[in-house]
């Protein structure tokens, strides 16, 4: 089944059951708490919170999605993308539990013919009910399993609401891993679908550790996250998400600036897989109008960026990556997300310039890099100094990320706390200085937005509205 129908599949199903299809938000959220969209839930906010009353009780959305915190995850897993597609249905003090069992389960073993045998469900601890409904549907009790606060159980901000979840886990067979169910293994049992039941009032404690909470909400509430990207590599029988339509033409791409095959050995596999998914995520981000920076969303769009060529230059393509891969995003997707074709002239000017000042110093930086890694193993340490990290940040861009990858690669660490010392004397320094950006600094953010006003973007959120909360994302 190709991704258009399995969205379509989606929408018309929850159409045809009362709920009202909503556009997907923007990557940049109007909730300043929150760095980037990473949920279908994010736009709805105030009306869970019951800030604002709804004009519709039941909702649909596909929602663009980005996970900075899954970015080491890619190419390591088969499931984890920094962009990905959410598809979810929403209750506002409408339908509960029952209901968002039966969809869920009728969708997919009757909407996507999943088979019945290789779902297994996951419930919170407590839920006595969940697990009761699941097996009046007909799940067998031993394909129903139990896990705790950490992975199935929902909250949002103190006080918020709360609640428990439930997810839908496909198995992919012994190819793809151990036996015991998905509170053993997440590649084999892959997460799906995660129904939130939104229930409690949150009080004051610990996220991780059991919290108080002060009692019901006025209304319960449904909040679901289906992942695209999941569903279509189990429905096109591909093993990991850099092989479904959704992105197999970009990986086509990197392959021929490449002139080798996909996978090659397992750290080119990685390699392809990197430099394939962030071209999409910095295709979205730019057309939704982040720009390269030093801190905030713009510094997750150039790690994205450094870090895709990091890769592309370690499958040995020496020339340009970006251009090339995120025009394959755009001729790939831009009918279904129309802001990319919009966007089309700044993401691919935005992405040249950035590419060409990261090459600039990249060659030098990963000299420098191999010789201390060389050096710190010569030497017997198995940790490479702050100071290094620090010259490869400060004198050739290199994001402290990147030389914590390339070092755990080589089988070391990093000093970070080091790093971040000298990265904080160096702010301090900036700060009494007057002088907190340097001139290079100040020419390149000078280009992106007269790129930006060029192309006539209007909503340019800036770089520097978030919080610390934000950026942990
Ligand atoms: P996982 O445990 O696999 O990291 P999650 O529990 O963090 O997933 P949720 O926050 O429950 O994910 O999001 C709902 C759904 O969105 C997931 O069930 C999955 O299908 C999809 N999803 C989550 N993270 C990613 C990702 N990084 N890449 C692709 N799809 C994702
Ligand atoms: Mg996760
Ligand atoms: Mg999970
Ligand atoms: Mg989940």
């Amino acid at each position: 089944m190709h991704s258009t129908q399995i969205r379509s599949t989606f929408l018309d199903f929850f159409t045809s059951r009362g709920h009202r299809q909503v556009p997907s938000s923007p990557l940049i959220p109007s909730d300043p708490t929150l760095l980037l969209a990473n949920a279908g839930m994010n736009q709805f906010k105030p009306y869970f919170l019951g800030e604002v009353t709804p004009e519709y009780p039941r909702a649909t959305t596909i929602q663009k999605c980005a996970r900075t915190s899954d970015i080491d995850n890619v190419g390591r897993t088969n499931r984890h993308a920094t962009f990905f597609e959410m598809m979810g249905n929403f209750s506002f003090g409408d339908y509960f539990k029952a209901d968002a069992i039966a969809f869920a389960w009728e969708l997919l073993t009757q909407g996507y013919q999943l088979e019945k045998d290789r779902l297994w469900i996951t419930v919170y601890e407590d839920d006595d009910e969940a697990e009761q409904l699941w097996r009046r549907i007909g799940v067998p009790a031993d394909r129903i399993q139990r896990l705790g606060m950490e992975d199935n159980y929902w909250s949002m901000g103190v006080p918020g609401p709360c609640g428990p979840c439930s997810e839908v886990n496909y198995d992919r067979g012994p190819a793809f891993g151990g036996e015991g169910g998905p509170a053993v293994d997440g590649e084999r049992y892959m997460e799906i679908w995660n129904l939130v039941f939104m229930q409690y009032q949150r009080g004051e404690g610990d996220r991780k550790g059991d919290f108080p909470v002060l009692g019901e909400l006025a209304q319960r509430s449904i909040d679901t996250g289906l992942g695209l990207d999941r569903l279509a590599a189990i429905l096109q029988g591909v093993g990991n998400v850099c092989t479904t339509d959704l992105l197999l033409p970009t990986l086509k791409t990197v392959q021929e600036l490449a002139g080798r095959d996909y996978p090659g050995n397992s750290e080119q596999k990685v390699s392809f897989q990197v430099v394939t998914e962030h071209a999409r995520s910095i295709a979205f981000l730019i057309a939704d109008g982040v720009l390269p920076s030093k801190d905030g969303r713009g510094y997750v769009l150039r790690r994205l960026m450094r870090r895709a060529i990091r890769h592309a230059r370690l499958l040995g393509i020496d020339g340009p990556v970006l251009p090339a891969t995120t025009a394959s995003v755009i001729g790939n997707l831009g009918d279904v997300w129309p802001e990319l074709r919009t966007q089309s002239a700044l993401i691919e000017q935005v992405v040249a310039a950035e590419e060409e000042s990261f090459t600039r110093t990249l060659t030098q930086g990963t000299r420098l890099l191999d010789a201390a890694i060389t050096r710190t193993r010569t030497a017997g340490s198995t940790s490479l100094t702050g100071d290094t990290a620090f010259e490869l940040h400060d004198t050739y861009g290199f994001p402290v990320e990147l030389t914590v990858e390339a070092a755990r690669d080589a089988g070391l660490t990093v000093d970070e706390d080091r790093f971040a010392t000298l990265l904080t004397e160096q702010q301090e320094r900036a700060k009494s200085g007057g002088k907190a950006k340097t001139a290079e600094a100040l020419r390149r953010q000078d280009t992106y937005r007269e790129l930006s006003a060029r192309h006539g973007r209007t909503d340019f959120v800036g770089y520097d509205r978030l919080t610390a909360e934000a950026i942990v994302l």
